[in-house]
């Protein structure tokens, strides 16, 4: 494989780098201090963000969006992944399932979301539907104008801050999974959508994670994304990428992380000597540094074999997503043990990239779960 990137992809990767060190560093610690992000903040940052031509860049142009290939959106996500979640987020990666929508969506749903005007989230997981998407209980009736959704979701991201939400409901209990759930476009506005609460969590400060109810939300067919009771597949295809995606905002915060420690193990003196000069030192490095590499050319493969279409693509996404997460939070563990003291207080952003760290391996699918998705591929 040859990962000579092309010219305009490293223009790219300078454009967003600048882009995060000017605009999205700066408001880190307030954020981190205050425990959330301002919403009016954050659309601006989404509104400086396409003027600069990073929004959506992960979507297709035909749809108003940047249309970069899989590889191009790792290395994005790299650059993106030196800053915090809620900040990286504002800076343009959209649910990939926008990619679905048809044409008759785009002007009134599509067309606000790409430009940074609106925003949406997506929400699969329930109280008794994690991992167990199975188990999905929201459900949507058909009536004459449409469909009333009943149910509920919880840690959602960004259901505060968002316009639209993307739910997924059960529209044939009786079908197998792939033919049981339907993708439904839900205004927040809706009066039969019922914000509960955000609930408080570790790290990813700014981005909240929430919980709302459908009580006889209804929506019209115009609301539905692809067809009906396809829903699970579409949700398959969207996760390979945003996994793929994922791996790269990891690979991000380990290439912080590392240099953060190079540069203390440099400064830092005890026992006379500098902190990287004692053997236990340079082993941890060594091994942040082998540990990230890895994981960066695993990412690169992920999104090569997405981008020539290999039909174990989603087995190279659930390595990128697993090894990747698992990299990010040991880098992390590793750098704060580097940093003693120093990396427990507030005065670093180590310990807020430890706390941040520890949900990678647990949205978008598990450890766990691309664990098992691995080794069923190696037994089938
Ligand atoms: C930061 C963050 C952001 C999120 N954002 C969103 C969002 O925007 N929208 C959304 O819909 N959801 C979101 N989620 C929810 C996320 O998708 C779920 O947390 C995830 O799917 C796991 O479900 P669960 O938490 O209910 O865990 P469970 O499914 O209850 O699992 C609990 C534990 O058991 C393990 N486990 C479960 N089944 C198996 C099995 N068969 N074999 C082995 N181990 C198993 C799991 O790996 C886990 O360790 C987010 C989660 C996080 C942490």
């Amino acid at each position: 494989m040859d990962f000579t990137f092309p010219e305009e992809l490293i223009l790219l990767r300078e454009t967003v780098k600048r882009y995060v060190d000017k605009e999205l560093r700066p408001l880190e610690k307030g954020i981190e201090e205050a425990g959330k992000a301002d919403p009016n903040v954050l659309r601006s940052l989404r509104l400086k963000a396409a003027k600069v031509g990073i929004y959506a860049h992960n979507l297709p142009t035909e749809i108003g969006g940047g249309g970069l290939n899989c590889l191009g959106q790792v290395v994005v996500a790299e650059e993106l992944g030196r800053t915090t979640m809620p900040l990286s987020r504002s800076a343009g990666y959209l649910p990939a399932l926008l990619a679905y929508c048809n044409p008759e969506q785009q002007s009134w749903f599509v067309d606000p979301l790409v430009s940074g005007e609106k925003f949406v989230t997506y929400a699969v997981t329930e109280p008794d539907a994690g991992s167990d998407v199975g188990s999905t209980k929201t459900r949507a009736s058909k009536e004459n104008d449409g469909w009333v959704l009943n149910g509920g979701k919880c840690f959602v991201s960004n259901v505060d801050i968002a316009d639209w939400v993307i739910v997924v409901a059960v529209t044939d209990a009786q079908a197998s999974i792939n033919n049981r759930f339907t993708l439904f476009i839900v205004e927040k506005s809706n009066p039969g959508f019922h914000f509960i609460r955000n609930i408080r969590k570790i790290g990813w400060h700014g981005a909240e994670f929430c919980q709302f109810s459908l009580d006889d939300c209804h929506v019209s067919d115009d609301c539905i994304i692809g067809e009906v009771n396809v829903g699970f597949e579409l949700i398959m295809l969207a996760i390979n990428l945003t996994r793929i995606h994922l791996g790269g905002i990891y690979v991000g915060m380990g290439l912080e992380l590392r240099d953060l420690a190079i540069g203390y193990a440099k400064q830092r003196k005890t026992f006379g000597k500098r902190l990287g000069d004692h053997q236990a030192i340079q082993f941890m490095l060594a091994d942040i540094d082998c540990e990230l590499e890895a994981c960066r050319l695993l990412v690169y493969a992920a999104a090569d074999a997405y981008d020539k279409g290999h039909s174990d693509m989603r087995i190279a996404a659930s390595r990128a997503k697993l090894m990747g997460s698992e990299m990010a939070f040991r880098t992390a563990d590793r750098v704060l043990q580097i940093f003693g003291a120093a990396g427990v207080s507030c005065d670093y952003p180590i310990e807020r990239m430890f706390r941040d760290s520890r949900a990678f391996r647990i949205g978008e699918g598990t450890s766990e779960i691309q664990r098992t998705q691995i080794a069923r591929h190696l037994l089938r």
